[in-house]
Parts: C-alpha cells; structure tokens; sequence
C-alpha cells in the first residue's frame, strides 16, 4: 500500500528518454499504487485537449490503461499545462482537482498545489497567472489555430526563458513565509507540491511537540522520481532511472 506523488516531468517528444522512464513508471511502481497524485507540469508545454498528435495520444493512452487497473489518478495543474481540460481527463482516465485540494492521506488531511501560487515575490508571474487562468482568456486563445498556438506558446517560453535568467534566484523560490500561512489557512499539518524543483522534505514545529510536514517533489529532468506515501504516515523520495 502506497499513494505516490510527482511533479514536473516535463514530458515533450525532444526528450524520448524522460517519456520512457514515465511511461515504465507508469506500468511497473504505479500500477501496484493505492493512487497517483500528478501536480502539476507533467507537459512541457500543453497547447489544448484538441492538440492530438501521437506523442500526446501516447501518453493519454498509458495514463487511462493504468485508470484501468483501478488506480485513481488525480491531476493538478502546472504553470505548463493549465490548458488540460475535461476531454483530456477523459481520455486518459485522470480526476481534475482544484488548483488548491485538501485530500486524506491514510487519515491525514494533506494541502496539495503544483507549487507556483506560493512564489509570490514574483509579480510578473503573477499577474500573467491571474489573466491565463481566465476562462474567457483560455477560450479567446483556444480558438487560434494550433499552428498560432504554438508560435505564442514558443514567444511565451523565451520570453520566460530571458526572464529567468535575469530574476533573483530568491523570486523564483516559495516564500518561506507561505509555508506556514497556507497551512494555517487549510487548517492542515502538511502539504505536498512541486514545481520549485528543490526536491526536500521539510520538517517543522517540532519543538512546539507537533509535526509540520513540507513535502517538494523533485522535476525530472536528471532523472525520475516520486514521492512515496505509507499508511503509517512515513514517506521517502525515491529516484530511479
Ligand atoms: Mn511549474
């Protein structure tokens, strides 16, 4: 019995080598799961449910073969990928949770998020955030051409890319502070996302006798990996090739 958890894999058809180890993770460890929990970034990039090329077909396919073998998979969007909409959930077998969900782990209740709401330093990201995440923002944009889509998605990401580079390391980093407040606000002990791609697991409050758990899952560009999560409430970050 174990629930897993991953983040940022970051799947694109120019990294073969990554979509090989998912998709083996996928039929081998998951495949055993009590249920897999994705939040956030698992495409590079996602244009829209209507962009059906083999690649994406694929990876829907794999996904809704393990729905099949009655492991629940739950999705959260990243910062990549908030475009995967109801037809995509269909076709590969994944449940849609809100971009902030409170669920039980084995009697815990747990605060999961991909992990880009709590850099907020970073008021450029922010403000672009709050506008992409806009319905009538997603449709204007959904009815371009793909082929449009893909030339603003390229314009996006380099501008992305520049501005990167140039941020103080400290802005693209979760607020400390956020830790604590979000916890407080959830009412829960821990929370678990990913996309700072500073994988650790945090332990807080212990000398006031009680635990803080801060799980952040690691991306997969080095290598795979995912989050294991016990019954007895004990976890570990395993990577794998
Ligand atoms: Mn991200």
């Amino acid at each position: 019995m174990v629930t897993l958890f991953i983040s940022d894999v970051h799947l694109e058809e120019g990294h073969p080598e990554i979509t090989d180890i998912f998709l083996r993770f996928l039929k081998t460890t998951a495949s055993k799961a009590d249920a897999l929990y994705i939040l956030g970034d698992l495409f590079e990039v996602w244009l829209g449910d209507d962009d059906q090329n083999p690649f994406n077909q694929q990876i829907q396919s794999a996904l809704y073969a393990l729905s099949q073998q009655h492991v629940p998979i739950y999705f959260i969007h990243g910062n990549r990928d908030f475009l995967i909409g109801e037809t995509f959930a269909k076709t590969s077998g994944c449940i849609l949770l809100n971009e902030t969900s409170v669920v039980d782990l084995y009697g815990t209740p747990t605060l999961l998020l991909h992990g880009d709401l709590l850099c907020t330093q970073d008021h450029a990201y922010l403000a672009f955030r709050q506008q992409a995440r806009q319905p009538a923002y997603q449709l204007h944009f959904l009815q371009k051409s793909l082929a449009e889509r893909k030339t603003i998605a390229a314009q996006l990401r380099m501008a992305s890319q520049q501005y990167t580079e140039h941020a103080q390391i400290a802005i693209m980093d979760a607020t400390p502070q956020e830790i604590p407040d979000m916890l407080a606000k959830y009412h829960v002990s821990q929370m678990i996302h990913g996309h700072t791609h500073r994988p650790a697991i945090h332990y807080m409050n212990l000398e006031q006798g009680f635990k803080h758990r801060h799980f952040v899952l690691s991306d997969w560009h080095a290598q795979g990996n995912a989050l294991y999560y016990y019954p007895d409430q004990s976890c570990r970050l395993v990577f794998f090739k």
